[in-house]
This record gives C-alpha cells, sequence and structure tokens, in this order.
C-alpha cells in the first residue's frame, strides 16, 4: 500500500467519524424539544386540572350563596308570618317557605355532587403532581446527558478537526483535492479496498488491467464504476494466492 493511500485512510477514517459526529450533533436539539414537550405536558396537564379544581370550587361558592339568599329569605317571611293577623297573607308566605326549602333541597343535592367531583380532582392533582416531579427530574436528567454529549462530541469533533489538519499537510496537495471532491460527491467513502476482485465502494467487478495497477500500488488508480480512489489489500485475497505473492 502506497504511503499516500495509508494516510489517506486514516484521514478518512477521521472524516467519517466527523459525519456521524456531525449527525448525532444535528440531532441534538430535536432530541433536547422532546425532553422539553414532556416537561411542558405534565405541567399543562396539572394547570388544566388546577384551573378545574378553581371552577368546580366557585360554582360550589355560588350554590352555597343561594342557599344563603333563600335562608335570609325564608326567616324574612317567617318575620312576616309573625307579624300578619290575616290567614290568607299567612298561608301564601308558608307555601313561599315550603317553596324556598325544597329549592334548597335541590341545591344542597348539587353541592354534594360538586364536592364529590372536587375530591376526585384533588385525587387527580396529587397523582399528577407525583407525575410531574418525575417528569422533571428525568428531564433534568437528559437535559444534563444531553449537553454532556453535546460537549463530548464538540471537542472530539475539534480533535478530529486538529488531527486532519496535521495528517492532510503530509499528503500531496492534487491527492488531498481529488479525495476530498470523491467525499464531497459520495459521502460514505472515496477510498476503499478491492475485495476479491470487487469494488470496496460500488461492489462492481473492477478490471484485471485496473487492479494490477491497484496491486503494484506505483500510481494511485480510481474504479472505473464510482470514481472512489482503489487500494490493493492482502486481507481480501484468497490464502493461496497470498502464499503465492
Ligand atoms: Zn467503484
Amino acid at each position: 500500500m502506497s504511503p499516500s493511500i495509508e494516510k489517506l485512510l486514516i484521514i478518512q477514517d477521521r472524516d467519517r467519524r466527523a459525519l456521524q459526529l456531525d449527525l448525532e450533533l444535528k440531532r441534538i436539539p430535536g432530541e433536547r424539544a422532546e425532553v422539553e414537550a414532556r416537561a411542558k405536558a405534565a405541567t399543562t396537564r396539572l394547570e388544566e386540572l388546577k384551573l378545574k379544581a378553581k371552577q368546580v370550587e366557585s360554582e360550589r361558592k355560588e350554590l352555597e350563596n343561594q342557599v344563603g339568599t333563600k335562608r335570609e329569605q325564608i326567616n324574612k317571611w317567617r318575620g312576616q308570618q309573625l307579624q300578619t293577623k290575616k290567614n290568607e297573607e299567612y298561608q301564601t308566605l308558608a307555601h313561599e317557605i315550603q317553596n324556598a326549602e325544597k329549592e334548597i333541597f335541590k341545591i344542597e343535592d348539587k353541592e354534594l355532587d360538586l364536592m364529590d367531583k372536587a375530591e376526585k380532582i384533588a385525587a387527580e392533582i396529587k397523582k399528577e403532581q407525583q407525575v410531574l416531579t418525575e417528569v422533571n427530574a428525568v428531564a433534568l436528567r437528559q437535559r444534563d446527558t444531553l449537553g454532556q454529549r453535546e460537549t463530548a462530541m464538540k471537542a472530539e469533533l475539534e480533535k478530529l478537526k486538529a488531527e486532519r489538519g496535521a495528517l492532510c499537510k503530509d499528503v500531496d496537495e492534487s491527492v488531498m483535492s481529488r479525495y476530498e471532491r470523491i467525499m464531497r460527491h459520495r459521502k460514505d467513502s472515496a477510498v476503499v479496498p478491492v475485495q476479491h476482485g470487487i469494488c470496496g465502494g460500488c461492489h462492481l467487478q473492477i478490471p484485471p488491467q485496473v487492479m494490477h495497477q491497484a496491486k503494484s500500488s506505483e500510481e494511485m488508480v480510481t474504479c472505473d464504476q464510482c470514481g472512489r480512489i482503489l487500494y490493493w489489500s492482502r486481507e481480501f485475497e484468497p490464502a493461496a494466492q497470498t502464499a503465492a505473492h
């Protein structure tokens, strides 16, 4: 293997790792948004329940006021009953009082229903508060982990960039620009081994002459089909053939 191929393979290894890191870094904002969305959803659920509890409580208070008003009215009517000397008026007041008392019963039934409802909501709030506490604790850990991962990946990228810069200095400029052009185009790899007579990039057959050139390692050869730089590697040749060379 020619020295420049060897160096290109190391550069390629760093570049592929950098591409992988880039992809993972791009996924971090999405992952972060998911964490925040989960925490927000739990907070919203709790807020909605608390609002519902408030509404039920104010409905109950309103009913309580209605009962109070009716009781005052009843007391007033009772006073009037004591003062009146007319039997007819007394009976009318008695009838009004009876009706008002019936209405009070009905309102108090509704109040009991609302108290039931309030109790259920209170239990839900308690449960949801626990859920929120857990969700927040998980979110805290996840934010931390994401931050650590991001920092580590950025640091590794910087290191790779520095390493790459140093490695590139030893490679011929024309070779380097050829490599970079192929890498930009192919994304995955620019330098590939000939594996059992097949290009390691596009997996198509290599003509014997090209294979011979790759093997001799005198000059840099490329695959006719995909344009990737080829190198011959002993590890992909059958054992008998390897022994013969
Ligand atoms: Zn190819």
